[in-house]
């Protein structure tokens, strides 16, 4: 009798690992081979940006499971050659690592993550000029940050969550900090205004230099690394390091192989399934089905851990055919120095904000509707609010608006099923 051929996992980032273990929770014994790029084990990638990067947290402190757990788990864990081509056939196909290794798989599920957006600049080559993933990444950009703090500026180019991470690590390691950022406030693409502009606010207080509406157009070397930024309008930034932060894109060229459909992301459907209807993908890579927003239709890409940890559980039932649709309310959070963010829900087409709290004392509550609503709330350093809101999504249910501003009343105690 013939072996069953493996279920194989590409990708061991979070949702690779969520996922295989999520085969296991639910009881699946197949064997399963799990391919990684990078040289370690799965690990929390969130901390390269603050607690690994600044030095309190080791790789042993964020690697999810040591190698031997994955041999306990019957996984096969293979790190460090990633899958260069695919091809399937029907409920068979092979896979090539970069090593020349071949492994014939039964069911596939891809969760190949998204790579660092690349800026098309003369001097982004530069070696001094880094961008930041994986811990290789960090470790790198940790060395430069040290070498900077006895003098010395980073330039960041790019004011999203993953730039102002590093600039607020920075700062803390008393290097001077410049953010040049292309749009008119921080965070634009998925944040509200009125939190781009307390952020705005915020930075500058701990000594940051920010530039909006700022275009980097050359990195000038100075003879031995960077000198300068250079700046659309005619403006220099004197620098000696650059940080690329400006943005990821899904990885999908093994789906691409596949002939999947890819929009940007690969296409699933509400069960993590994509086009062929058989390759599950999950996390980062993917293109998901939108019912988050009430109202607003299409598809969207979520890069966060609380995505990658839920959609590969929904790819994990979908494979073992027990498949539920994927309907979890997105999640996120910020650490930047002392400041967290928490936000629950998605800012899209709000017509209607609460503040709760005051900003200028950097804890407070944003509560945004639509028709009256409640779709979403950006909380700083207030952790009773996120959770309140986040299971209250969950439930379906709002909170009057005009009750809400009162910090003093939590707001667990005013939640109300939604119409
Ligand atoms: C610096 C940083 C800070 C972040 N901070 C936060 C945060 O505060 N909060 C939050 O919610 N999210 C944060 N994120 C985002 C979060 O880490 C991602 O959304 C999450 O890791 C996605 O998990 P994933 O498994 O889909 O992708 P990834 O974690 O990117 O894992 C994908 C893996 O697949 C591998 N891979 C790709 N192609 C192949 C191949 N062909 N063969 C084998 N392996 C392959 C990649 O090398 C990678 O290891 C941060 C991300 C970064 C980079």
């Amino acid at each position: 009798m013939s072996m069953p051929r493996p279920t194989l996992v590409v990708g061991a980032g979070q949702a690779g690992l969520e996922l295989v273990t999520a085969l296991r929770d639910l009881g699946d014994t197949e064997p399963i081979v799990l391919v990684g790029e990078e040289p370690v084990p799965p690990y929390d990638r969130p901390p390269l940006s603050k607690g690994y990067l600044a030095g309190t947290q080791r790789l042993s402190d964020i690697v999810f499971h040591p190698e031997p757990w994955f041999a306990e788990q019957d996984i096969e864990l293979v790190l460090g050659d990633p899958v260069a081509r695919i091809e399937r056939d029907g409920d068979r196909g092979s896979a090539t690592t970069a090593s020349g290794r071949v492994i014939e798989f039964g069911r596939l599920a891809l969760a190949t993550g998204s790579a660092n957006r690349r800026l098309a600049l003369p001097g982004a080559d530069l070696d001094a000029v880094l961008d930041l993933r994986s811990v290789a990444d960090a470790d790198r950009l940790g060395a430069v940050l040290d070498g900077l703090a006895t003098g010395g500026r980073l330039v960041v180019i790019g004011g999203g969550f993953i730039g102002l991470e590093v600039a607020a690590d920075a700062r803390a390691k008393g290097v001077d900090v410049t953010v040049v950022e292309a749009a008119e406030r921080l965070l634009g693409r998925v944040v509200s205004p009125q939190l781009s502009e307390f952020y705005l606010a915020a930075h500058r207080r701990r000594g940051t230099e920010v530039l909006l509406r700022s275009t980097a157009t050359r990195i000038v070397a100075d003879g031995v690394g960077v000198g300068a930024v250079e700046l659309a309008d005619g403006r220099v930034v004197e620098a000696s390091a650059v940080l690329v932060a400006v943005g990821a894109v899904a990885r999908t060229e093994l789906a691409e192989q596949l002939g999947l459909q890819v929009d940007g992301g690969i296409v699933v459907d509400e069960h993590a399934l994509a086009s062929d209807g058989m390759t599950v993908a999950v996390g980062d890579c993917t293109s998901v089905p939108n019912p988050y927003t009430r109202g607003t239709p299409g598809r969207l890409r979520l890069e966060s851990t609380q995505h990658a940890s839920d959609h590969a559980r929904t790819a994990a039932s979908t494979l073992v055919g027990s498949g539920a649709a994927y309907t979890s309310v997105p999640w996120f959070w910020s650490d930047q120095g002392e400041l967290q963010l928490q936000i629950s829900g998605l800012y899209a087409d709000v017509d209607r904000t609460v503040v709760r709290g005051d900003p200028e004392t950097e804890r407070f509550t944003l509560l945004h509707y639509r028709d009256g609503l409640l779709v979403a709330a950006e909380c700083v350093g207030t952790r009773q609010d996120h959770i309140a809101v986040k299971r209250g999504l969950e439930k379906g249910m709002t909170i009057d608006p005009d009750a809400a501003a009162d910090p003093g009343v939590p707001l667990k105690r005013l939640l109300t099923p939604a119409p």
